[in-house]
């Protein structure tokens, strides 16, 4: 509520609207205090103006509340809208990172299926010849071996015309299997080709790999697949070589394991062989593939 006075310049009251008798003759500024200060529990503002060429004073008073609601609801109207923006500004800053992060698993994603045999979840062919120049690289600086097996399933196409192209498939999907199972965390596994696997073993001599190449073999062998047509299981015939510091690249190992793989291939398959580099400086031919005696490496 207003309070509206008229007075003295020396504070007596000599009028007031809404009009109090009680107060008419008392000392302004004493009745303030005594009124006004804190009224019956309310506060109040109060301004006072000389009343031009006459000596008297008018006083407003109008109760605290009364002056500070329209603060306190433009106050509060800015806290909600700074709660609104911080909010808005929350949301989109979380919107962005989610569409950032879903962007980063579409490219992770993108980039997994470029390197990656959809079949077979390993590595494909470009992304294993990828892998070696590091590989290489690494055995270069690290001055350690690096081994390679080249696995073809034997007789393959014949599983897919007797049991079916999904049958072949899942053979497929189990010589993975078997591999991840014979391999170590750091040894890199690929689907070279149609039934042909190349496998990258760092830290790893021709005799090292040979043993994984057996254990391989008897890990194919021992894996039975179910088929109403009968059970079965594959055989593999399986090349090694070692990659040595004076190749540049892994295309020559490639190619000795390939000889060796091929001489298994028309030697009765099912086998492992290896082939060494120095083929120059031997001779006899039997020589050049080397099958390791079973219990010897096992
Ligand atoms: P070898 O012992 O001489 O290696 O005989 P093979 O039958 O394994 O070899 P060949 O090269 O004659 O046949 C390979 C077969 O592999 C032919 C092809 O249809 C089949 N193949 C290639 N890729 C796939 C695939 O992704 N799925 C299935 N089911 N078959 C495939
Ligand atoms: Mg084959
Ligand atoms: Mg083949």
């Amino acid at each position: 509520c207003v309070t509206l006075t008229i007075s003295s310049p020396s504070g007596r009251i000599y009028s007031r609207v809404p009009g109090r008798r009680e107060a008419i003759g008392q000392q302004a500024p004493e009745f303030a205090i005594e009124n006004g200060g804190s009224h019956e529990g309310t506060q109040h503002f109060s301004m006072t103006r000389k009343v031009n060429n006459y000596p008297l004073l008018l006083t407003v008073t109008k109760e605290k509340s009364t002056v500070l609601k329209p603060w306190r609801n433009s106050a509060l109207s800015f806290v909600f809208l700074g709660f609104g923006i911080c909010a808005a500004f929350l949301f989109m800053t979380y919107r962005t990172a989610l569409f950032q992060k879903q962007q980063m698993q579409i490219k992770e994603e993108l980039s997994r299926q470029a390197m990656t045999d959809p079949l077979t979840e390993l590595l494909n062919r470009r992304r294993v010849l990828e892998l070696a120049r590091l590989e290489i690289k690494k055995s270069v600086r690290n001055n350690m071996p690096l081994s390679i097996i080249l696995l073809d399933l034997d007789h393959f196409k014949n599983i897919n015309d007797q049991f079916g192209h999904q049958q072949g498939d899942d053979v497929l999907e189990g010589t993975a299997g078997v591999l991840r199972d014979y391999s170590r965390e750091s040894d890199i596994l690929s689907r070279f080709g149609g039934e042909e696997f190349l496998l990258l073993l760092p830290d790893t001599d021709l005799q090292g790999a040979m043993v994984v190449a057996q254990k391989i073999r008897d890990g194919l062998k021992k894996k039975v697949y179910s088929h109403p047509k009968g059970d079965f299981h594959v055989t593999a015939s399986i090349g090694v070589s070692q990659w040595t510091p004076k190749e540049k690249d892994i295309n020559d190992a490639l190619q000795r394991a390939d000889t060796a793989l091929y001489s298994v291939k028309t030697s009765g398959r099912d086998n492992v062989r290896w082939m060494p580099s120095n083929l120059g400086e031997l001779d006899a031919a039997d020589t050049i593939i080397w099958l390791p005696p079973k219990s010897g490496l096992n």
